[in-house]
């Protein structure tokens, strides 16, 4: 059963439309479990009412017309209890409502299963046959377990409004509201363009040609290429191989002759599907008519047809994003989108950006706020071929995606970039005034860099250095690792920009959610894994051609460079990093250069390191709390999921308690303390860091210029008042609650997002 329903799965998520998915996840039901009917219920949000939205072994005219009002009948009582109902004769159940559209009066046998996503019931799947008899215990577990896999599908057909086309009755989906997780501040307004990662030939979805004749020529060109590249492997491997081994590559090339395989898609593509979804649709068809071969070697033969459907989608899909235009007001959406994706688009057309994974603190949403670009992350229900095209707006504040949006809520969106302009204005003219809070106390704002082209903005925002530079970001962007001389360059050019401002170089940090596509590492899981300074303590030679490299991109410069080690957990770790950086600097001093030895520092994101902060900074010259990773780490809540976002919380009492002791530990030895997680760029924590003591905040250049307008109208003493009461809370929400309230309260309600948010239709 389980091949069963990992396919009914894998085709209900290929389905076209919402529709051919209820129409397909009863129609497979009702095949795998031989029962007589399958229906599916689907609730309207607004009502809480039951439409019959899919049938199949009665009377199927009924469906989209016959509604069932909450906590009526067998349907309401499973949506009810929220757990599966299983009855040998359902018409003599006191709940028993007849329904004659439905005919339901036949059916003896029921067994409705609720249809629950968040908590939430959003449906009923219920099977029916004529005999009175109890389902099995094996197909109650089978629909319950399909019923758990198909709850996105009914909350995604929710969200984007395709549940009001089942019905006459529901008005037409404008301004569908998606909910998301708020990734970067700022409102964007624009047109959807989706962009897709190399896809699974398996996810590839049915879709309509919008150009018979290009797909065609598209999908010739894809094979074109492939013959060529069979080709060319077949010949360098004709040495090599024996007569049998290269009459592989013979049988590759035939399938994609004209009359067989390519042919079979071709077809497809006339009757209007387009080329990755015939493509798909033959591919898949032919390796299912292999695996069920009873001779193995032909039941192997699946795996060569689904290999080269696989070469032929690459290359639909690489044609496909070169294709792709970019309208002036781009807004960026896709299953999940990653730094390379951005730098693939012009930035000055990028207005916004969805990403249906990923969360606040995932990188892309790091890049997005540094790039001042509105983004909603974690919209897990915008469906990509449902929005592209259309006109969607962008709430990044409260993390909000409107599709379709009527003119009143366009006017509305309008008027807040509006003002949102005006306060960036206005605070242009604070970036020469230093960041001083209203009763003398001195704060380093500095910035996170790691974009190139973030130079310029840094500087003319005001920072007064950098304090983390992520090196991994230009390793990301090559395909192979870069040479100390293209490193020494690239960190020179941003050392000698911000001369005589001091610079923080974090050595590499790759691992967890940042991949090298030339240095694979393939985890469970990989934020427990082989990650940061553990990775370069592994490769000394990467690490010390890093360290060479800033070392020298420092040499004559009076900016003191910092270096900064990702991710320690032990210190161990710590006294192996320091031997090698200094085993470097003297290198480059032997080589001649004139450069000062620089500060090493660690960041304190992982609690170990907590604990441990008072010995680490015996060890080193600074310390600085990287609050993206310390509350990943604390909270046990991955930054990247977008089902634990609403638990990721860098103001939890237990993370502001661990930052306060650290802050403590740094100073007691006597050790300078920054912050360079996000958590210093909101107006709310750079108050409460404020007031633990830590002396350098670096965020992103996009943030700076309002933390400083915070910070120089408050107080230190008010900082510490509010951070009284704060560790006095249980909850991050409640803490959330109380910064606000005293943010607005001071006259600072400017950088507390206040606007509505215009209710979901
Ligand atoms: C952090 O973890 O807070 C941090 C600044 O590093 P990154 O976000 O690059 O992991
Ligand atoms: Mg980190």
């Amino acid at each position: 059963m389980l091949q069963d329903l990992r396919q009914i799965v894998q085709d209900v998520g290929a389905a076209p439309s919402f529709k051919a998915a209820l129409d397909t996840i009863v129609s497979r039901v009702r095949t795998t479990l031989g029962t007589e009917v399958c229906s599916v219920y689907v609730v309207n949000r607004d009502t809480g009412d039951f439409h019959f939205a899919a049938n199949v072994g009665s009377r199927s005219a009924a469906v989209g017309r016959v509604v069932i009002s909450p906590g009526e009948g067998l349907v309401g009582l499973v949506a009810e209890r929220a757990e599966p109902i299983n009855l040998d004769d359902a018409p003599q159940h006191p709940n028993f409502v007849h329904l004659p559209e439905i005919g339901d009066e036949d059916f003896h046998a029921f067994l409705g299963v609720p249809i629950i996503h968040h908590r939430r019931v959003l449906g009923v799947l219920i099977v029916r046959q004529r005999e009175s008899r109890k389902f099995d215990e094996e197909e109650e577990a089978f629909l319950v377990t399909l019923s758990a896999q198909l709850a996105a599908v009914v909350a995604h057909a929710e969200a984007s409004g395709d549940i009001r086309e089942l019905s006459e009755r529901l008005p037409g989906p404008q301004d569908t509201r998606f909910t998301g997780i708020a990734g970067s501040p700022g409102i964007g307004i624009g047109r959807a363009v989706v962009v897709h990662p190399a896809a699974n030939l398996e996810r590839v979805p049915d879709k309509e040609a919008e150009n018979v004749t290009v797909e065609l020529v598209l999908f010739d060109r894809a094979i074109a290429q492939v013959r060529r590249d069979i080709h060319d492997v077949g010949r360098k491997l004709e040495a090599t191989l024996a007569p049998e081994e290269r009459a592989l590559f013979d049988a590759y090339l035939h399938m994609l002759d004209d009359d067989a395989l390519a042919e079979e898609v071709r077809e497809r593509i006339r009757h209007g599907q387009w080329a990755q979804g015939a493509l798909r649709q033959v591919i898949l068809e032919h390796t299912r008519a292999f695996e069920r071969m009873e001779d193995s070697y032909l039941r192997e033969r699946a795996a060569d047809v689904r290999e080269l459907g696989q070469r032929v989608l690459a290359y639909l899909q690489d044609m496909r994003r070169r294709r792709t235009q970019f309208p002036d007001d781009t807004i960026l959406v896709g299953d999940e989108l990653s730094a390379a994706m951005l730098g693939e688009i012009p930035m000055d057309r990028l207005q916004g950006i969805v990403s249906l994974r990923g969360s606040s603190n995932s990188h892309v949403a790091i890049l997005a706020r540094a790039l001042d670009i509105p983004a909603v992350m974690g919209a897990v229900d915008v469906s990509l071929y449902g929005v592209e095209n259309r006109q969607l707006i962008v709430d990044g504040f409260y993390g909000s995606v409107v599709a379709n949006p009527s003119r009143p809520v366009v006017d509305h969106y309008t008027a807040l970039m509006e003002e949102e302009r005006e306060f960036a204005e206005e605070l242009e003219e604070l970036r020469d005034l230093p960041c001083v809070t209203r009763d003398g106390q001195r704060i380093a704002l500095w910035v996170n860099i790691g974009l190139v082209g973030e130079i310029t903005r840094s500087l003319d925002r005001g920072a007064e250095g950098i304090g983390l530079f992520r090196t991994e970001v230009p390793f990301m962007t090559e395909d192979r690792f870069p040479t100390e001389e293209e490193q020494r360059a690239i960190y020179r050019e941003h050392m000698a920009a911000f001369e005589p401002r001091p610079v923080t170089m974090r050595t590499l940090d790759i691992g967890g959610d940042k991949a090298l596509s030339y240095f694979p590492i393939s985890e469970d899981n990989p934020f427990l894994g082989w990650r940061g300074i553990r990775v370069t303590l592994d490769h000394p030679e990467i690490f010390i051609s890093q360290v060479r490299a800033m070392v020298k991109a420092n040499a004559g410069l009076e900016g003191i460079l910092r270096i900064m080690l990702p991710m320690v957990s032990s210190l161990f770790e710590v006294r192996e990093a320091v031997g090698l950086v200094e085993r470097a600097h003297r290198e480059v001093v032997e080589e001649g250069y004139d450069v000062k030895r620089p500060q090493i520092g660690v960041m304190i994101e992982v609690p170990s390191a907590v604990y441990q902060a008072r010995q680490i900074a015996r060890l080193v010259d600074f310390l600085a709390v990287g609050s993206n990773d310390l509350t990943q780490y604390m909270l046990a809540v991955d930054r990247n999921n977008a089902h634990v976002a609403q638990l990721y919380w860098e103001i939890h009492p237990a993370v502001l308690q661990a930052m306060r002791e650290v802050a403590k530990a740094a100073h007691a030895e006597g050790k300078g303390i920054g912050i360079c997680g996000e958590l210093a760029g909101t107006p709310e924590g750079a108050v409460l860091c404020v007031a633990m003591g830590y002396d350098v905040l670096s965020m992103n250049a996009t943030h700076l210029p309002k933390v400083k307008w915070v910070i120089r109208q408050v107080s230190l003493r008010d900082c510490r008042r509010i951070l009284a009461k704060a560790l006095r809370m249980v909850d991050a929400h409640e803490i959330r609650d109380l910064l606000r309230a005293e943010l607005m309260e001071a006259g600072l309600g400017r950088v507390v997002p206040h606007h509505e948010v215009p209710a979901a239709v």
